[in-house]
């Protein structure tokens, strides 16, 4: 695609602009923005590095890369009609029927015309004279707009860590959001991955199924629950297709932005161990993050609570793997249960009985030393490989919108202001930097995402509206805001037993990167408190945020 003649508009007082809304980002995030906005009849052009719309979905095309929540919440609210109309064949559907799903809301919505691929922004820069953000693109295009909007998600700037020899690898060898767009034939092929997060929990199972052999080398293990992948059958689409307006809501007021049935109004020193046990196994059977959300309200709050739950899940590991010196590789201790982030199990943990897999503690048994011509040379060992996967996980929150020049109003960078972490209004704007706008930027909470990304475009499709209809020129959150959320999300931390992610390395509190966290990240204090939230400052014309109107 490329860009069409767009008149330069005058919408910022005197100044021209070429857009009044420029976003990065093409995935759930750009897309729901991009259709918001278009209702308003603002001018928006959506810019994304890849070739293709879906964000996540379009990078993440290895084996196995598929939803860990359910398809049926997993989607956009804000149309009946499609919710109607798309259909899903599985609980938990792959990459490809993600991305066609994005493709046939782009298309029905005629979102693909204001979209530009493969261009990726390199600067963009607030002109305080002009209140106009100078959006610059590798592509040597300039481009002046109103409002400038991070559509670019949570997770999507890839970490790889400093290996040494890595460059010297003859095979293939790449990170797990890069696999190859013309496929790769790892038939026959010894294979190395390299972490144990979740992308290599879904990768696992997939590539071991025809690989020669694979070998898994990891530092943490995590707790893993069972996915209970299942199809979807014609009446429970009908169940859910009746039910639309109601698991529409039950998102909007769980705390995980999940249609659940909680809270459940009980904790786990109420019933007695075999209770809890009988508790924690059907919620086991049925697969996903229900465990943790349907079984006991304490789980995230007491640490006691937790590990009930964590223990089960640790017998489980030595349930189903035959092996016992693997089984207690793969079970994780000293650390809570959420701690960091569950991935859903899709056949890990059998993958383990098969003779072509083998797993290598690289925290404590034998650390890696280096990547060599051929493989990996551990403390003790020399693996031989054809292709290497590094599963090694990304700089979350932070690290997309860091990577790009983004200079606020002072001069400042992004990086520069948020150098000892970041501090942001529910993680959508932050001081210093008038018209720009994050969805599920730092310090927003981590939930079901595209209920989070709706309610975060309201916001701020909302605060845009505000502007025009009064037209104020800039728009700048409060410092008092900022700070007063930005204590409020760490403070929450401490609640719960996120507070000891940073000895697992979470990625929650940046402690995945070396040198980053711990920070506060990602706000826990509840999805469907945030909600409220937003709500309230829409209904009260945004009193968090500075209006200004040029003269
Ligand atoms: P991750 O959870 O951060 O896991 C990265 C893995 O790489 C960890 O096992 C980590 O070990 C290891 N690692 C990092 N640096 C290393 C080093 N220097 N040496 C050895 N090992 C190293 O990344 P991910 O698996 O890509 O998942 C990230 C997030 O993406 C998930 O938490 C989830 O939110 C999202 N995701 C979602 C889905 C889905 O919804 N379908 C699927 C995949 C991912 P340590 O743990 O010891 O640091």
């Amino acid at each position: 695609m490329t860009v069409q003649n767009n008149e330069q508009r005058e919408t910022n007082g005197s100044a021209t602009t070429d857009y009044d809304v420029i976003a990065i980002g093409a995935g759930f995030s750009g897309l729901g923005l991009l259709h918001y906005l278009k209702q308003q009849d603002l001018s928006v052009r959506v810019f994304d590095k890849a070739d293709d719309i879906g964000g996540t979905w379009t990078w993440n095309r290895y084996p196995g890369a598929r939803t860990d929540s359910e398809a049926y919440y997993y989607c956009f609210a804000f149309s009946e009609e499609l919710l109607q109309e798309w259909s899903w064949s599985e609980r938990y559907p792959a990459w490809e029927e993600t991305l066609e799903y994005l493709h046939f809301v782009a298309d029905r919505c005629n979102l693909k015309p204001d979209i530009q691929l493969n261009t990726a922004i390199e600067s963009a820069i607030y002109d305080t004279e002009h209140n106009y953000w100078v959006v610059k693109t590798n592509t040597g295009e300039t481009y002046r707009c109103k409002y400038f909007v991070s559509a670019m998600g949570l997770i999507s700037e890839l970490y790889i860590p400093d290996f040494k020899g890595l460059d010297s690898f003859r095979g293939s060898c790449f990170h797990s959001s890069r696999w190859p767009k013309e496929g790769l034939d790892y038939k026959g092929k010894r294979i190395g991955i390299i972490g144990a997060g979740a992308t290599a929990v879904q990768l696992l199972p997939e590539l071991a199924l025809d690989a020669e052999s694979v070998t898994l080398f990891q530092r943490t293990p995590n707790y893993i629950l069972p996915a209970g992948q299942r199809k979807m059958t014609p009446e429970w689409e009908e169940e859910i297709k009746s039910n639309y307006a109601e698991i529409i809501n039950k998102c909007r007021t769980h705390v995980f932005g999940m249609p659940f049935d909680s809270p459940v109004n009980r904790i786990a020193a109420d019933s007695t161990a075999e209770e809890q046990n009988e508790i924690y196994q059907k919620l086991w059977e049925e697969g996903g993050f229900r465990f943790c959300f349907e079984s006991y309200d304490d789980l995230l709050g007491d640490l006691d609570a937790n590990e009930t739950a964590a223990n089960f899940l640790r017998n489980k590991i030595t349930e189903l793997v035959e092996d016992g010196e693997t089984a207690e590789m793969l079970t994780p201790r000293g650390y809570p249960l959420f701690a960091k982030r569950p991935p859903l199990d899709h056949g890990y943990y059998e993958s383990f009985n098969r003779d072509n897999v083998r797993l290598v503690d690289i925290r404590s048994a034998e650390p890696i030393v280096e990547i060599t011509e051929t493989g990996v040379q551990t403390e003790k060992e020399h693996y031989e490989f054809d292709i290497i996967v590094l599963a090694t996980g990304f700089d979350a929150l932070t690290g997309a919108l860091e990577h790009i020049e983004i200079r606020g109003a002072d001069g400042e960078t992004l990086k520069e202001k948020w150098g000892s972490g970041p501090s942001t209004y529910m993680g959508l704007c932050t001081a210093g930097f008038p018209n720009l706008f994050m969805i599920t930027g730092p310090q927003a909470p981590f939930a079901n995402l595209p209920t989070t990304i709706e309610e975060n475009i309201k916001w701020i499709s909302s605060c845009i509206k505000h502007m025009e209809g009064n037209k104020y020129t800039s728009a700048n959150v409060r410092v008092e805001a900022e700070q007063h959320w930005s204590q409020h999300a760490t403070e929450v931390i401490d609640l719960t037993v996120m507070k000891y992610g940073h000895e697992a390395n979470t990625w929650f509190l940046g402690s995945n990167i070396p040198g980053k966290g711990p920070s506060t990240l990602v706000y826990f204090g509840g999805a469907d408190n945030y909600f409220g939230l937003l709500q309230e400052s829409m209904d009260k014309k945004f009193p968090e945020i500075d209006f200004t109107t040029a003269i």
